[in-house]
């Protein structure tokens, strides 16, 4: 939907007859992973990558459609303050603590002195919490078929050729996404095994580790926010366990970095990973803000729902000025949330 809604603004330019009208306050903009382009066919989790020189785009794009670049401390106050004139604010959230942030995204981030927030799981800095998507990308990569039993049934995909690669891992993504995080976790264990990957070092490799998260947390320009323990979907999860992984991960994050976490970022952050308990548990817990990752721009009506806040992701398959620009018009969202601006049940 909001492809199409991209696709229809890119080509006939209506986004702009909208004026300011649809992108009310301003926009918390997602990103995930920062580094050069690889160009592989198989690519499953290429949405949650931009490069370097893509950032560098859209943070002069920011600049160029009017947009404040600020953190999320200032957002949060401009959440609730009522000026009409003020320009729309962005501010820049990068989810999961990835090291490639800092090596290639931090560079450009300086250049551009653009505040940024990194919400971070505490348990991919200690090395206890596992990739599963990445583990899966690199075990379909490794293997010509992939053998698993689902459900009771053997269920056998061919994966030799990128396409067959591609197909197997939808089929595998969308049948877990549809389970509990223990199925889920347990049948990539498995499937990570028979392909000989070492899920620790995946994790080394790709996840900042302590020291470098506490020299990130002393960069002028950075905020770092709370992202669960071990990056659970909550939903799934009863209230006392759901609640622990929430008080536990901002708790951490704290002690290790010495400084109060005020912000928090629900992981996979859809309607069927977060709703309105997980709303207001963060509420309980006293974060300011809380982030999903349901799609849309902030609007006046937010300043009563803090911990719901949709964010605007910065697709890595749409790397692109043009469908930039249109995606903070707002008018995609519009179409998308068919004119409703508060998506919070
Ligand atoms: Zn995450």
């Amino acid at each position: 939907m909001i492809s199409a809604g991209l696709g229809l603004c890119r080509a006939t330019g209506l986004h702009r007859l909208a004026g300011g009208a649809l992108r009310g306050r301003g926009a918390i903009l997602t990103f995930h992973r920062v580094r050069p382009a690889e160009n592989r066919l198989f690519a499953p989790n290429a949405q949650l990558e931009i490069t370097p020189e893509f950032l560098d785009r859209v943070l002069t794009r920011l600049h160029a459609n009017g947009f404040e670049i600020v953190s999320l401390n200032e957002a949060a106050a401009r959440l609730i303050e009522d000026d009409r004139l003020r320009a729309p604010f962005a501010a820049l959230t990068f989810d999961d603590g990835f090291r490639d942030v800092v090596v290639h995204g931090l560079p450009v981030l300086e250049r551009h002195e653009a505040p940024f927030t990194c919400y971070v799981a505490p348990a991919y800095a200690d090395r206890t919490a596992r990739l599963w998507w990445v583990e899966l990308e690199e075990a379909v990569r490794r293997l010509d078929r992939i053998e698993l039993d689902f459900d009771g049934a053997r269920l056998s995909l061919p994966a030799r050729s990128d396409a067959e690669k591609c197909a197997a891992f939808a089929r595998l993504y969308r049948l877990w996404r549809r389970g509990g995080n223990e199925r889920l976790l347990r049948q990539i264990a498995r499937l990570r095994e028979h392909a000989g990957i070492d899920w620790r070092e995946l994790v080394d490799e790709l996840c900042l580790d302590w020291i470098e998260l506490l020299a990130l947390a002393a960069h002028p320009l950075a905020t770092i926010g709370s992202h669960t323990l071990t990056h659970p979907r909550l939903a799934l999860l009863a209230e006392a366990d759901a609640l622990a992984e929430m008080a536990q991960g901002r708790d951490r994050l704290e002690l290790e970095l010495g400084r109060p976490c005020r912000h928090f970022a629900y992981p996979y952050g859809d309607a069927r990973s977060a709703g309105p308990r997980e709303f207001d548990y963060a509420g309980r817990l006293g974060f300011a803000t809380a982030v999903t990752t349901r799609p849309g721009m902030i609007f006046p009506d937010h300043a009563a729902h803090p911990r719901a806040l949709p964010r605007l992701s910065v697709n890595g398959l749409w790397q692109d000025a043009a469908s930039f620009d249109a995606l903070l018009s707002g008018a995609p969202f519009a179409f998308w949330n068919r004119g409703r601006r508060l998506d919070i049940d």
